[in-house]
């Protein structure tokens, strides 16, 4: 038990939330390293070149991050290259998952992408997500949010959750989740409703997580 826990906590902390490069992960840019307080940049500024759109990441504690996120009314392409826009951002960071209002968009959107390192890209998008059933059983998993950078905490959930939402091109889908999907689905539902997941954490550590991502902005604009 101990070991198998041990062992998730692993797989989170090196393949969940954003300390392995995805799949088909790029460097970010400078303006966005810089903002991560980073100094990472293999393309030498080039992507700007390759006409990615890029939106920058808001992190605690701005005030857009408690918002409650309205829902969309319609699937079009302008909400498509919404989508498209977040899943390079997110795939530049690196993450796995992003809610629209975390590139300052309050909509019902979410991107997203479980596929390992050694696995081809698989890109999922969630607009008007809903969980229409969550199991009793919780799980423990650690995780970490582009949000709040270089933290990570254990949340506990609903092991498994059922969802509805529309996916691309528009059509209602129905999908059961569990492990790394039904995780990563409630983490980003809850930006949704502007919840954070350090919100689930004791006060204290909540406070401290923000304090030091504050001081990591803050040095990261002095340097
Ligand atoms: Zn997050």
């Amino acid at each position: 038990m101990a070991a198998s826990l041990r062992h998730l906590t692993w797989l989170l902390h090196h393949s969940l939330f954003s300390r392995l490069t995805p799949a088909s992960a790029r460097g970010p840019p400078p303006a966005i390293a810089a903002a991560m307080g980073e100094v990472v940049d293999p393309f030498g500024g080039s992507s700007y070149l390759l006409g990615m759109a890029l939106r920058p990441i808001l992190s605690v504690p701005h005030p857009m991050l408690k918002q409650v996120s309205t829902p969309v009314e319609a699937v079009d392409d302008e909400l498509r290259a919404l989508m498209d826009d977040m899943l390079e951002t997110m795939y530049a960071a690196p993450g796995i998952g992003l809610a629209a209002v975390q590139v300052g968009v309050p909509r019902r959107v979410i991107v997203m992408d479980l596929a390992r390192e050694d696995e081809p890209p698989a890109p999922r998008y969630f607009v008007n997500p809903e969980i229409t059933w969550a199991s009793e059983e919780l799980a423990i998993r650690e995780e970490g949010c582009l949000s709040v950078p270089e933290i990570y905490d254990e949340v506990e959930r609903p092991a498994q959750v059922k969802l509805k939402y529309l996916n691309y091109r528009g059509e209602a889908v129905e999908e059961d989740a569990e492990g790394l999907l039904a995780v990563c689905i409630q983490h980003e539902l809850d930006h949704l409703n502007g919840v954070l997941f350090i919100d689930h954490l004791s006060r204290l550590k909540r406070d401290r997580a923000i304090a030091k991502v504050k001081k990591a902005a803050k040095d990261a604009q002095a340097a």
